[in-house]
C-alpha cells in the first residue's frame, strides 16, 4: 500500500485529493492548521500542525513506515481581494511553509514531492494573445506577490530535488472551483463569490462584480484538478506543468452561466475592485502527455457547485 502525506488537507483541493488517493488505495495522512469545514476527512490519520514551524513540519513528515509521496497544498491563500490585502502574510507564511516542507521532505528522503503552484506565476496577457507555455513564465513578471512566492517555491523544490535525488512534480493551477471550497469570508475566489451573490439575490435583482466583466479566465472543476495532480505525480513529466480547463470565458460569461443554472435574471453592476490580470491563455501540452483531459465544462461544474453554495447561504440565513 502506498503511503501519502497531504498538506492543506483541511482546505478545498487537498480535501478532495485525499478522497481520490483513498480511492486509489493509498494510506493517507492529512495535515492542516484546521479540520475540513464541510465534511469529515477521509484521511486515515489527520493531524493539526502549523507548517510555518520546522519542528511541527518534521512531526508531520514523521511516521514509522514513512511516506512514499508528499503532496504539499498548504498555503495561506484566497481570491484576488485577499491576495491584494494580505500580501505580507502571503509572502511570509507561504515561504515558511514551502521552505520547511521542501527541506523536511528531503531530510526524510521522500522519493516523490508534489508542489501546488499557480497560474499567478505568469505575467499579464492581452485578450487573444497566443497561449503561454510553462517556460514563458521567464523572464518573470507575476502580477502579484502570491505569484512571486510561488515561483520562488517552485525553484526551491527543484533545487532540493536536484541535490537530494527527490522527484519533484509541480502543477500550476488555474482557478479551481467546486463544492466545499471557500465561498464567503473574504478568501473566496470569483466562481464561489458569484455563486454566493446570485444565491443571495432576488430573481431580477443586481449583483456587484469587480471590474468591467471583460477579464478572461479559465475555471477548472475540482475533480478535474485532482485528476491532474494525481496523473502528474505518477508521470515522468519534469518541471512545472499547467493544469487548467481549456475553456476560456469572461467574468461576465461566468455570471451568465451561474444565473442560468440558478434560473434567475441577474443585473450586473460593475464596481471598482481588485480584478487581477486582464487575460489568461495557457498551453496544456505537458499535462495532456499524462492522458489528462478536463471532463467538466464550466456549465456542468457550476451545475454541481451552485446548489451546494445555495444550500450554504440558506443554512447561514437560518442560523
Ligand atoms: P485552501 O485555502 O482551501 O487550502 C489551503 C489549506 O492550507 C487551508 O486549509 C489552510 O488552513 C492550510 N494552511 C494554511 N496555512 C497553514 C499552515 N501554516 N500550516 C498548515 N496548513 C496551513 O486553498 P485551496 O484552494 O485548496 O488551494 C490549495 C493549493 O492550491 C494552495 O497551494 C494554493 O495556493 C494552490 N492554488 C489554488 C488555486 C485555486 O483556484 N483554488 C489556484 C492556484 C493555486
Amino acid at each position: 500500500m502506498r503511503r501519502a502525506l497531504v498538506t492543506g488537507a483541511g482546505g478545498f483541493i487537498a480535501h478532495h485529493l485525499v478522497k481520490r488517493l483513498k480511492r486509489e488505495g493509498y494510506w493517507v495522512r492529512g495535515v492542516d492548521i484546521k479540520s475540513p469545514e464541510y465534511s469529515p476527512t477521509q484521511a486515515d490519520d489527520f493531524q493539526i500542525f502549523d507548517l510555518r514551524d520546522m519542528e511541527q513540519c518534521r512531526k508531520a513528515l514523521s511516521d514509522p513506515q514513512g511516506f512514499d509521496e508528499v503532496f504539499n497544498l498548504a498555503a495561506d491563500m484566497g481570491g484576488m481581494g485577499f491576495i491584494h490585502s494580505a500580501e505580507c502574510d502571503i509572502m511570509r507564511h507561504n515561504a515558511l511553509i514551502n521552505s520547511n516542507m521542501t527541506a523536511g521532505a528531503a531530510e526524510k528522503k521522500i522519493k516523490r514531492y508534489f508542489f501546488s503552484s499557480s497560474a499567478c506565476v505568469y505575467r499579464d496577457m492581452k485578450p487573444g494573445a497566443p497561449e503561454l507555455k510553462e517556460e514563458d513564465a521567464y523572464p518573470a513578471l507575476p502580477d502579484n506577490e502570491y505569484g512571486w512566492e510561488k515561483l520562488y517555491a517552485e525553484r526551491m523544490a527543484l533545487a532540493f530535488g536536484r541535490k537530494h535525488g527527490m522527484v519533484i512534480r509541480i502543477a500550476r493551477f488555474q482557478n479551481c472551483y467546486g463544492p466545499e471550497g471557500t465561498w464567503h469570508g473574504g478568501r473566496e475566489k470569483a466562481p464561489a463569490a458569484i455563486c454566493r451573490k446570485v444565491a443571495e439575490a432576488e430573481n431580477g435583482g443586481a449583483i456587484e462584480i469587480w471590474g468591467d466583466g471583460t477579464a478572461v479566465r479559465s475555471y477548472t472543476y475540482v475533480d478535474d484538478m485532482v485528476d491532474g495532480i494525481y496523473r502528474l505525480m505518477q508521470s515522468q513529466v519534469e518541471g512545472p506543468a499547467n493544469i487548467g480547463n481549456p475553456e476560456y470565458l469572461t467574468v461576465s460569461d461566468l455570471v451568465d452561466i451561474v444565473a442560468e443554472i440558478a434560473k434567475k435574471k441577474i443585473k450586473k453592476k460593475f464596481v471598482d475592485g481588485p480584478v487581477g490580470v486582464l487575460s489568461r491563455n495557457f498551453s496544456n501540452e505537458k499535462i495532456y502527455r499524462t492522458g489528462w483531459q478536463a471532463q467538466f465544462k464550466l456549465k456542468n461544474g457550476i451545475a454541481i457547485t451552485y446548489p451546494w453554495i445555495e444550500e450554504q447561504v440558506k443554512k447561514l440565513r437560518s442560523r
